[in-house]
């Protein structure tokens, strides 16, 4: 299952609402076509071999204090394989010196970066007796770009074209001896928290256009009915509820990693929403920063509202089903 990538919610948040920086503008960009690529490569993985598979999307992992992230990660046979994804375009080389377009060499590249992820990957397996052969994949996904490899490396190098077939190996291989429970043993050094740069300092915020986003077209022109809101623009519902805990979880996107305070809640979704709903809100489905006193701060985990559904699936059906609901 892949989601968001946090950073790139965060930068399409702050977007509705504000115009972005050069710098901002260049990192959505950059992340929104790095997140394209990984969907590309998950359409060919799920057609190929994904139900022969063992896998995960998306990793991040930290082990004696070194963080890694890994686009995806696959075991078959007694082969872990750590995949990253490149959406480049134009044409690479990679020699002895390092990762090359044209003349210009790459002061740090994807080859270092995965060797550097491998090692962290293999220092745990070896601390919990592990056998698993770790290797690096490095794919080149866009069409419009190619990689050449000029030198012996141990890397597996993959352009476009050679992705099915490496797939398919991998099916093949996938019918040896399987190693169990390494996803659990990975996932166990998740971090605890996102490491995540702030979007949004309080002046910032006082900018940002106020209200609930449409989710769908992202107009802020809704019609407010008892138990829903619908948009003017494109005529998309929403239960109430779903709308303003979807909102406090986009504020608390923008503002992380500092807590969230009642008081900022209020003031950003503006005068034409409750303020009584935003409170109750908050106390259903925020934790208090410090039980002791009341001063309206909340913890905030920067999760996006995407991974929030998915892990509460069966709570937002229901929810959802407040769609029916009458209003007299
Ligand atoms: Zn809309």
């Amino acid at each position: 299952m892949r989601f968001k990538p946090q950073l790139l919610t965060g930068l399409e948040i702050l977007q509705q609402r504000d115009r972005l920086s050069i710098k901002e503008q260049q990192a959505l960009m950059r992340i929104q076509k790095g997140y394209q690529g990984e969907l590309i490569f998950d359409r060919l993985f799920t057609a190929i071999v994904a139900e022969k598979v063992e896998f995960l999307d998306d990793i991040e992992i930290e082990f004696e204090g070194n963080r890694m992230q890994m686009d995806k990660i696959v075991a078959s046979g007694d082969m872990l394989a750590l995949i990253d994804i490149k959406n480049y375009q134009g044409n690479y080389y990679y020699d002895r010196q390092g990762l090359k377009i044209g003349n210009t060499l790459f002061a740090q590249d994807c080859f270092e970066q995965a060797r550097r992820s491998r090692r962290i990957v293999e220092r745990l397996f070896k601390k919990h007796g592990v056998t698993m052969r770790v290797v690096n994949i490095i794919i080149f996904i866009n069409e419009e770009g190619s990689i050449t490899i000029n030198d012996e490396i141990n890397e597996v190098v993959l352009n476009y074209v050679e992705i099915p077939q490496w797939l398919l190996q991998l099916k093949k291989q996938a019918d040896l001896p399987q190693m169990k429970n390494w996803q659990q043993l990975l996932l166990q050094y998740q971090p605890s928290f996102y490491k995540a740069e702030n979007l949004c300092n309080p002046r910032r915020l006082l900018t940002l256009k106020k209200g609930i986003c449409c989710v769908k077209c992202g107009s802020f022109d809704l019609r407010q009915e008892r138990y829903k809101l619908q948009c003017r623009k494109c005529g998309y519902q929403e239960v109430k509820r779903v709308s303003y805990y979807r909102t406090i979880k986009e504020y608390g996107i923008l503002i992380y990693p500092v807590p969230i305070k009642r008081k900022e809640v209020v003031t950003f979704f503006g005068k034409n929403y409750s303020e009584s709903t935003i409170k109750t809100l908050l106390s259903e489905y925020f934790e208090p920063l410090d039980f002791s006193i009341k001063d309206g701060r909340y913890k905030n985990d920067g999760q996006t509202f995407e991974r929030l559904i998915f892990k509460n699936k069966k709570y937002f059906e229901q929810l959802n089903g407040r769609m029916n609901w009458k209003s007299s």
